[in-house]
């Protein structure tokens, strides 16, 4: 796909004209410290309308898109806004063809969607916040919708992601036994980040490295599938998420992490790996905000995170069947 140089303005433009098919309502949001950790947490209103009006779409959403929604199309994929945005731009690049949701993302795919952050990035002044990409992948990631999709939404620029401090400047690389994928040692759950700062990554090498971390996410819930009946080695879950500067894969174990204290189902997706945390109650945003760090009831990293995936270290009994 050769993306369209005025990305941004196109989407803009798109967005005034289908104002009206939009499902939008301007989140609540906070940022917050806990356990040393930064979250953005969102209290979305829509995100309870997005859940009735996606039960009933019994069709899939992406086979035949709403034109309106639609900005860009070329023979293969398609640009078009997210009908339930949960930021002011949040949109999808999808195939035209159906594919499975639960199929990797081809290297081809990964340079576009990695050009399109670009594209995004230098397009002018206009940009107060951050694009990130993401896929979710698998029965347990968080996915809604089995067309293949990825999505873009923004972040403040003050937000700061964990990945970022992990990478720290350094420039990219193709992870292997010697010089494993990059990770967060104070973080609970297990996750795969290689750096992205580099000039002219071709398609071939971001495939090569998205492998490696496709294979450490294998390994990782191969070996917890023993202790874990509810998941099923064969059947990779995880989240993608991808910015400039990294791409990160966390394996998952479980889409929707029931907290007792409060009696709520978290729904996290790829955006809950990098502490954006979407909450459709406001007695749940108001706990998670409102309240000093130990006084609050909810531990984000070492329980709803690690619950969702699978600890960050853990005693291997056997190397020999690593993938
Ligand atoms: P996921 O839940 O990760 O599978 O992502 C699917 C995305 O598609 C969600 O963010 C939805 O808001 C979005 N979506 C659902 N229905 C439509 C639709 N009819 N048109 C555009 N986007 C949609």
């Amino acid at each position: 796909m050769e993306i369209p140089s005025k990305l941004l303005s196109l989407i803009n433009h798109a967005t005034a004209n289908a104002e009206t098919s939009l499902v939008y309502k301007k989140p609540q949001q906070m940022a917050i410290e806990q356990d040393g950790k930064n979250y953005l947490i969102s209290y979305i209103e829509s995100l309870v309308e997005k859940e009735s009006a996606s039960k009933k779409q019994k069709v899939n959403p992406f086979e035949n898109p709403d034109p309106k929604l639609v900005f860009f199309k070329d023979s293969s994929h398609t640009l078009l806004l997210n009908k339930f945005p949960i930021t002011k731009h949040h949109f999808l690049l999808i195939t035209n063809e159906f594919v499975r949701q639960d199929s990797l993302l081809s290297p081809e795919e990964l340079k576009l969607t990695y050009n399109i952050l670009l594209n995004l990035e230098n397009d002018g002044n206009e940009l107060t916040d951050k694009p990130i990409a993401f896929y979710n992948s698998g029965p347990n990631s968080g996915s809604s919708q089995p067309h293949k999709h990825v999505q873009f939404t923004f972040v403040n620029k003050d937000y700061k992601l964990f990945p970022d401090e992990v990478v720290n400047c350094r420039t990219f690389f193709i992870p292997d036994q010697e010089t494993p994928a990059l990770q967060d040692n104070s973080s609970a759950f297990s996750h795969f980040i290689v750096p992205l700062n580099s000039e002219n990554i071709t398609s071939e090498q971001f495939g090569m490295a998205y492998m490696c971390l496709i294979r450490n996410a294998l390994t990782v819930t191969k070996d917890h599938t023993d202790l874990n009946s509810n998941v099923n080695a064969t059947e990779l879950s995880y989240n993608f998420i991808m910015t400039k500067e990294w791409m990160m894969v966390v394996p998952r174990s479980l889409e929707i992490i029931h907290e007792d204290t409060i009696n709520y189902d978290f729904n996290i997706n790829a955006l809950g790996y990098i502490g954006m945390i979407l909450v459709k109650r406001l007695d749940v945003f108001n706990e998670l905000v409102n309240k000093a760090d130990n006084e609050c009831k909810i531990r984000i990293n070492d329980d709803i995170l690690l619950r969702g995936g699978y600890p960050l270290t853990y005693v291997k009994e056997n190397d020999n069947y690593d993938y």
